[in-house]
């Protein structure tokens, strides 16, 4: 294994076509969440994914997963909500694996507060999660009673043979996405479905905000994907892709005209309107459309 990073460094080579040139795109700040300092995003010369170079060393990338992150408003107690309402937000992942696989042993990669692990084990899987949280990882295991260790997925053993894998907002946080990838096959049972979802770069909505895209999110994303460029990342690694299902949220709309305009949105009575008669219908239109702000492939491996 090769020493810890203690410096950023120039992340010379595009992960999904391999070529080293790149011109540079945009510099941004963590509007999210302050980390500090600005950073560079690149676009690769000959494929067109985007990538964070130089990227700041993992351990510094962690500490940018501060507690303040959105998605741990629940497991560290700054909203409440039903387990079932919860759950109900993995909906449509629970019914697209329950048409594809029969329930088995899964793995989720990235697993947050564990509430997609609990839909899974509520129809007959046996779930097993990784967080990289502590505190997080910790209220899955101790108020859900799930099987979570806490660590980056590149720290922690994997066990397995796992019948799914899935990793919903984590290919596009890693160092090297192949490796991450090559970790997914070898801890797939033969005809395993993997599950992967990242935000979009090639959508509208990405397009239009450009550089002040809710889902940039420097430094916690190094890596950005469309369909075509994640596509050709898994058909690299050899999954061949089965299903890609596009997903809306107004949410990330809304953070994106706020960090746009250096304000919050919605501040008005016309912001209101706007979100009402535009931003809403928009992210309910776009997954239909094939524009998702979100994408997710349902794949299995070659062999
Ligand atoms: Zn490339």
């Amino acid at each position: 294994m090769p020493a810890p990073e203690t410096a950023a460094v120039a992340v010379k080579e595009c992960a999904v076509c391999g070529s080293r040139l790149a011109r540079k795109r945009w510099t941004v700040r963590d509007t999210l969440l302050d980390a500090p300092g600005e950073f560079t995003i690149v676009t690769c010369g000959n494929c067109g994914t985007l990538r964070l170079s130089p990227r700041p060393p993992f351990a510094e990338r962690r500490q940018a997963f501060a507690d303040g992150y959105p998605l741990y408003d629940w497991a560290l107690g700054r909203k409440q909500a039903p387990a079932a309402e919860r759950v109900d937000r993995f909906r449509a992942q629970i019914a697209a694996i329950g048409r594809m696989q029969a329930p088995g042993r899964l793995l989720d990669v990235g697993c947050g507060d564990g509430y997609f692990m609990l839909g899974m084990q509520q129809r007959g899987w046996q779930v097993r999660g990784i967080e990289l949280h502590p505190e997080v990882a910790a209220f899955a295991r101790d108020q859900l009673g799930l099987d979570v260790v806490a660590g980056a997925e590149h720290e922690v053993p994997w066990g397995g043979p796992y019948d799914c894998i899935t990793l919903f907002g984590v290919l596009e946080d890693v160092d090297d996405p192949n490796a991450c990838l090559a970790r997914c096959r070898q801890s797939l049972a033969p005809g395993g479905l993997l599950v992967v979802q990242t935000h979009n770069i090639d959508s509208w909505e990405a397009r239009l905000f450009g550089p002040h895209w809710f889902n940039v999110e420097a430094p916690r994303h190094v890596w950005h994907f469309g369909p075509r460029t994640l596509g050709r990342l898994l058909e690299n690694n050899r999954f061949h892709q089965q299903e890609l299902l596009h997903y809306g949220a107004a949410y990330v709309t809304e953070q994106s005209i706020a960090n746009r305009r250096g304000g919050p949105f919605p501040a008005s009575f016309l912001d209101r309107l706007v979100r009402k008669v535009v931003v809403v219908p928009a992210a309910a239109l776009a997954p239909r459309l094939r524009q998702g702000i979100m994408i997710e492939a349902y794949c299995r491996h070659g062999d």
